[in-house]
């Protein structure tokens, strides 16, 4: 132990046990801080450190092949983490030979050191390197670093610093053991392949991931053909040995950046990213074509094993992880059934659906309407709804507005079918309101930048709306109460055109509401050139708030950021009665979601 030095002119003479005491106190604080995470409480900790001892520099490092500079206090802004160098240039290199702490008051008079970089570049001075056990890995080496030049720590310092190395070693082990546990609680011991857990999860993170990606994946769910009769005439752990050597022939056979999982006893779960439906069948065909091609060689002979696969792939807009497992089980069944050993693609959409199918569809007057309530989060009432647009079937069967806008929108339809939905919903808020329904009551529409665009279809949506308003007129004020959604699905050509498109819908008393809002959809451009009166903030981050602290942040601010502007806010895909009260709690005006109805057909 260093004696203190009562002239030193830098370190004031403070008590000993007093500073100690409030450097531990801190030390507990920040150790028993919830919301960490183990990183992140690490680097507060070389922070702190760095701040009590008044350090420019504080570097934890792993020695191995090179050495690693892997959580980093920087003051100086000189020596990013992660920073990688040969093991022989470290300062630290002889406190990792030796295992024993070492101070250096003045790193320019010490021969050794006096030209290193970081002492004639950097300046830096004064050095302290401490040894991190991290349980038996002896590779850890704290460094502290200071430009200002000074005698040797005192003992209170000194007894800091190894308190530091202490608690760091502990630390990073129990980081380690959590990491090791969780990545035995997430793989299949058998095959060494992600197990079903890890594949949900991820299935979950590819899920999020999609629409931020812009392009979807394709799952290929595997089953093996006649297994059990392996097991039978073989045996069970002749068995065993093909399910091994079947996962290994599977993982080497994908593409970097895909994955596959073991789903269940036999079965597998491929994800394949960016490619269609098509390709990720031919992926899967040659698999099958190798595993017909070479059996597979075990202690007892070569077996011949084939397999059955259902695929699908699935686009930005496929949000729901059920149905995705749905739809490759039923073409797995199918695959089955047909006489195993092939690869079966799911039908697309449960319904034959294509250009000629909808242009029949609008010839004939089969756009249909629903309406899902929009409820106010603070007192409960329902307080407007949105209109969904819906096509029937030849069939009678309702598509969905997803399984069809696409389409609609590329064959230049969209008009015509915001045409008739609007024209509907307009109809619908009379029959209301004659029947003593409350002037309060907001209908919300999707109306496309394509309808908007065509002034026969406003000129004839505005008379249609003067002509009922007429028959309310009595009771409405000049707002009315229909409210226009828009989206930025497609490419605007010009906000200034939109906003005169729209400008004789506001000057009627309709109102506008953005859609999608948060979604990469609809831009807060959209929000500064058009005076919009509600936001409607983006499903996903609704459904992923409680999960997930950054999302809930997002959504928050949102809420805030419209409220400053006079804006209300419209959640959506508000699925339960945990989500519903947070965002009352965070200020959010309105809901709308599965938690307060489906949509109702009209
Ligand atoms: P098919 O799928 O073609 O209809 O026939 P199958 O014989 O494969 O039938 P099924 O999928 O119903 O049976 C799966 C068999 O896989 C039954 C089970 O004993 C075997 N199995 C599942 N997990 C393991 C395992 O970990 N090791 C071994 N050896 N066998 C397993
Ligand atoms: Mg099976
Ligand atoms: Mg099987």
């Amino acid at each position: 132990m260093q004696p203190v030095n009562p002239s030193d002119p830098v370190v004031p003479l403070v008590s000993q046990g007093d500073t100690h005491v409030d450097r531990l106190n801190a030390l507990w604080k920040l150790s028993v801080q919830p919301g960490l995470s183990d990183a992140e409480r690490i680097r507060a900790m070389l922070d702190m450190a760095a701040k009590v001892l008044d350090m420019d520099l504080v570097v934890l490092g792993e020695f191995g092949e090179h050495y690693t500079a892997r959580y980093v206090s920087d003051r100086l802004g000189v020596f990013p983490e992660g920073t990688v160098l040969m093991v022989e240039t470290v300062l630290c290199h002889a406190v990792h030979l030796t295992r024993e702490p070492s101070h250096i008051a003045d790193l320019r008079e010490d021969p050794l050191y006096a030209n290193h970089a970081l002492v004639n570049q950097l300046g830096l001075r004064t050095y302290s390197g401490l040894p991190v056990s991290v349980g038996e890995d002896a590779r850890w080496v704290l460094a502290f670093l200071r430009q200002r030049c000074q005698s040797p720590p005192d003992a209170v310092d000194v007894a800091y610093m190894g308190l530091i190395a202490d608690w760091l070693g502990n630390a990073l082990h129990q980081s380690a053991q959590k990491d090791l546990l969780q990545r035995i609680a997430l793989t299949d011991p058998l095959t060494g392949l992600p197990n079903r857990r890890a594949a949900e999860e991820r299935l979950q993170k590819e899920r999020a991931r999609t629409p931020r990606d812009g392009h979807g994946f394709a799952l290929a769910l595997v089953d093996l053909d006649h297994f059990k009769m392996v097991n039978d005439r073989y045996g069970h752990a002749v068995g065993d040995e093909v399910l091994k050597a079947v996962a290994r022939r599977f993982e080497s056979g994908l593409r970097e950046g895909d994955w596959v999982a073991r789903w269940g006893g036999e079965e597998f779960l491929f994800v394949l990213h960016g490619c269609t439906v098509e390709e990720a069948a031919g992926i899967m065909e040659r698999l099958a074509g190798q595993a017909r091609a070479t059996p597979i060689q075990t202690g007892v002979g070569t077996i011949s094993v084939s397999f059955s696969a259902g695929v699908a792939a699935f686009g930005v807009n496929d949000s729901e992880t059920l149905p995705m497992l749905e739809k490759i089980d039923h073409a797995l069944y199918r695959a089955k059934a047909d006489g195993r050993d092939q690869v079966r693609v799911a039908a697309q959409s449960n319904m034959p659906w294509n250009s000629a199918l909808l242009r029949q569809a609008l010839a004939e007057n089969r756009v249909r309407q629903a309406s899902q309530v929009i409820v106010d989060l603070q007192s409960g009432l329902a307080i407007a709804d949105e209109a969904l647009a819906r096509i029937e079937s030849a069939t009678g069967e309702m598509v969905e507005a997803k399984d069809f806008v696409d389409m609609a929108e590329g064959l230049g339809l969209m008009a015509e079918i915001d045409r008739q939905v609007v024209r509907d919903v307009m109809q619908r808020c009379v029959a209301r309101m004659d029947q003593g329904g409350s002037t309060d009551f907001a209908h919300f529409v999707n109306v496309s930048p394509q309808f908007l665009a065509r002034r026969d279809l406003v000129e004839e949506m505005l008379n249609n709306a003067m002509g009922y308003c007429q028959t309310c007129s009595a009771m409405l004020g000049p707002v009315k109460p229909i409210v226009l959604e828009l989206t930025e699905r497609q490419r605007i050509v010009s906000l200034e055109k939109l906003r005169a498109d729209l400008q004789p819908f506001i000057d009627f008393g309709f109102r506008l509401a953005l859609d999608d809002f948060g979604s990469g959809y609809s831009s807060y451009l959209y929000l500064a050139h058009l005076p919009v009166s509600f936001l409607k903030i983006e499903g996903w981050l609704v459904s992923h708030m409680r999960q997930d602290r950054k999302v809930a942040g997002i959504v928050e601010s949102l809420a805030n950021f419209a409220r400053k502007e006079g804006v209300l806010t419209v959640a959506e895909h508000v699925e339960d009665a945990e989500t519903a009260r947070i965002l009352a709690d965070m200020g959010v005006d309105y809901g709308q979601g599965w938690h307060f109805g489906r949509p109702q057909l009209a």
